[in-house]
């Protein structure tokens, strides 16, 4: 069965034209994915239930006041209800092992904000992922294809012996944690631009080195910025995201994706139909 696509036309309402994670990233890949037959299907906003399972009450308070300003991740009028509807998104995708299209993106968002001594929350409110995660309280495999590291899904579920992350990003660059792997987080810091046979057998050897047994779900924190061009550039083209995409078919795990970076809408597209075949075709 094809993985369906979790949309809704409301994460287009907010936002600047001049800010880097912008409507026309999820706007133009929504439309190459429709085209490309994908089904849609449409979310509800995640109840303060499940936000409060990952995130601190205070926190939740300061994103309903837009007490949340950072020059990254700018206190945009009704932020609260955008964010939720993307953490929304996230628990439709892992309730149908879909796709969760949904902007703001998550993976920087700590449980009170800004995390591991990130000064800046990297376009993030609410950490979809880990939300969805929760909510399905099972033994879970994040695996984090953004060029990014995920630092707000570390710190939020580092110790956790429920879960795994893992993440290859590009280092040193933004937010500067990632380095290195400690207990149940297991980092792999690439070199800019370092292509597609450098990220592929690093994936592989991760994937290989981790005691998977016990893992029922994989969670993807599809972020598609390490795209050659892209903003945490790892040299990586369409053709990669295939590949990565048969490398998690072989897990052979119930699968879910949530989209975290990726700044070039036709690129978004393109690369997750690419994932997404990969990831049927292995
Ligand atoms: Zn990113």
């Amino acid at each position: 069965m094809r993985t369906k696509i979790i949309f809704s036309d409301k994460c287009l309402e907010y936002g600047t034209r001049w800010h880097t994670e912008g409507l026309e990233r999820v706007e133009i890949a929504a439309k190459i994915l429709k085209e490309r037959g994908y089904e849609f299907l449409k979310p509800e906003p995640a109840s303060e239930k499940n936000i409060l399972s990952v995130h601190e009450a205070h926190y939740i308070e300061e994103i309903k006041r837009g007490q949340i300003g950072d020059l990254d991740t700018p206190a945009y009028e009704n932020i609260y209800e955008y964010a939720g509807l993307a953490a929304g998104g996230a628990i439709l995708a892992a309730k149908t092992k879909g796709f969760s299209l949904m902007r703001p993106p998550g993976h920087h968002a700590g449980r009170s904000g800004p995390a591991l001594g990130v000064q800046t929350k990297g376009f993030c409110y609410l950490n979809n992922i880990a939300i969805a995660v929760k909510y399905l309280g099972k033994l879970t495999l994040i695996l984090d294809i953004d060029g990014h590291h995920g630092n707000g899904t570390e710190e939020i579920f580092s110790g956790n012996a429920n879960v795994i992350y893992l993440s290859l990003h590009r280092y040193p660059y933004y937010p500067g944690t990632g380095f290195e792997s400690k207990g149940n987080c297991f980092n792999f810091p690439l070199e800019a631009e370092c292509g597609e046979e450098v990220y592929l057998k690093t994936l592989e050897n991760a994937l290989r080195k981790i005691d998977l047994g016990k893992i029922e779900v994989v969670a993807v924190s599809a972020g598609f910025d390490g795209h050659r061009g892209d903003l945490a550039s790892l040299g990586l083209t369409e053709k990669s995201f295939w590949e990565i995409g048969k490398q998690i078919a072989k897990l052979q795990k119930p699968t879910f994706f949530v989209l975290e970076g990726g700044y070039i809408g036709e690129n978004v597209g393109k690369d997750i139909d690419g994932l997404l075949k990969g990831l049927k075709i292995a």
